[in-house]
């Protein structure tokens, strides 16, 4: 099975499609109109259920196969795009200053919609799909809002897939690997108390330059020196703030920010103690006092054995190859979806263009056919029609 023949007949169509969302971005949970256009085109496909408002902004269109064995699977896209201001010169370049379809979720929710339009067409399989569309993967966590209002329970998923284009890949090759794949996304705040004063009187106050500096060194040996060398972390320190901008005052505070990418609970709760250890031993040390607080993000996405070989051997099929990926250390809130049910994630290329996240990005049209014969496979492949 290479690329199916109707997505080779529908890629107009669907680009069209992509082209239209590209356009009109929304940010996190503010998808509302791009919500209405998902719902209006899975009704219009002749979906059996379609519901909007599930996880805020998030649509589910449900397709029925010609028989119903009782199998049921997800399938899922993201639809919010980034606050960049796109610099692409393309002619459906995003007409919302400040906000571009730089990640590509433009393309994933036109892909599992031609998907949709296909699968409702055909019905080819022995079971139920569900096409689930979700707001907010960009930081916002619209997966689990999804998941904490009942969409596995409510409609029996069994299994759940997830997709993302990937730059630097041939275009429609396919990559994915088993276990943990995509990093746990963390971010720690960490506010320095000292005593504030006078430049010229360093023997009067407690520099909380001086902390910071020796505490963003400190924090270095988590990775290098507490960190198993195997094992994958990030500590990266983002942003320090003064509270003084004056040349001759040493600030009362300071405020450093920043963010833990890690592949495993070991190493997140490793990262969280010692960055608390490491800050209030630096800061004591020095007469001042260090408050960290940790927040934790997106869990680490696993990849379940068994729905990635599947996954693997579906892509196999459509592009003939499909190798293993590296980790990531990105985060990716799927990680959500598949905490709750088995599934798998899968990557797909995007060729030569610029990295996801940068203004001159832009999703390739050319893996839409690849990309929805991947979902149509998926479907017909793990629910033969009897
Ligand atoms: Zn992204
Ligand atoms: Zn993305």
């Amino acid at each position: 099975m290479p690329v199916k023949n109707r997505f080779a007949e529908l890629l107009p169509e669907i680009t069209e499609w992509r082209r239209d969302l590209h356009e009109n971005p929304e940010i996190l949970f503010d998808t509302h109109r791009t919500s209405k256009v998902v719902a209006d085109r899975l009704r219009g496909f002749g979906c059996d259920e379609v519901v909007e408002g599930i996880g805020r902004t998030g649509v589910v269109g449900v397709i029925r196969g010609k028989t119903d064995g009782g199998r049921v699977i997800g399938l899922r896209a993201d639809m919010d795009a980034l606050p960049i201001h796109e610099q692409t010169g393309k002619e459906y370049a995003s007409k919302t200053a400040g906000a571009m379809h730089a990640c590509g979720h433009d393309g994933h929710t036109a892909m599992l919609l031609g998907a949709a339009k296909y699968l409702a067409e055909t019905r080819n399989f022995d079971g139920t799909v569900v096409m689930i569309f979700q707001p907010a993967e960009e930081g916002g966590g619209g997966g689990k809002e999804m998941c904490d209002d009942g969409l596995m329970d409510r409609w029996n998923i069994q299994e759940v897939y997830g997709m993302h284009n990937w730059p630097g890949r041939p275009v429609g090759s396919f990559a994915i690997r088993s276990g943990a794949f995509f990093a746990a996304t963390d971010q720690f705040d960490i506010t320095l108390e000292g005593r504030g004063g006078h430049a010229a009187k360093p023997h009067e106050v407690v520099d909380t330059g001086v902390m910071a500096a020796h505490l963003i060194t400190a924090l270095q040996t988590i990775v290098s020196r507490n960190a198993d060398p195997v094992d994958q972390i990030v500590v990266s320190v983002t942003s320090m703030e003064s509270s003084s901008k004056a040349f001759n005052v040493i600030p009362q505070r300071v405020h450093l920010k920043g963010t833990v990418r890690t592949m495993s609970t070991a190493m997140r709760d490793l990262a969280e103690r010692r960055i608390r250890e490491i800050s209030d031993g630096i800061c004591g040390t020095f007469g001042g006092a260090a408050e960290v607080a940790y927040h934790r993000g997106y869990p680490v996405m696993v990849n379940h054995e068994e729905q990635t070989d599947f996954a693997a051997e579906v892509a196999r099929e459509v592009s003939g190859d499909c190798e293993t990926a590296p980790l990531v250390m990105g985060g990716e809130d799927f990680a959500f979806m598949l905490e709750e049910r088995p599934g798998a994630y899968i990557l797909v290329g995007n060729g030569d263009t610029a990295a996801v996240h940068h203004p001159e990005y832009d999703f390739t049209d050319e893996a839409i056919p690849a990309g929805c014969s991947w979902w149509a496979g998926i479907v017909e492949r793990r629910m033969p029609a009897a």
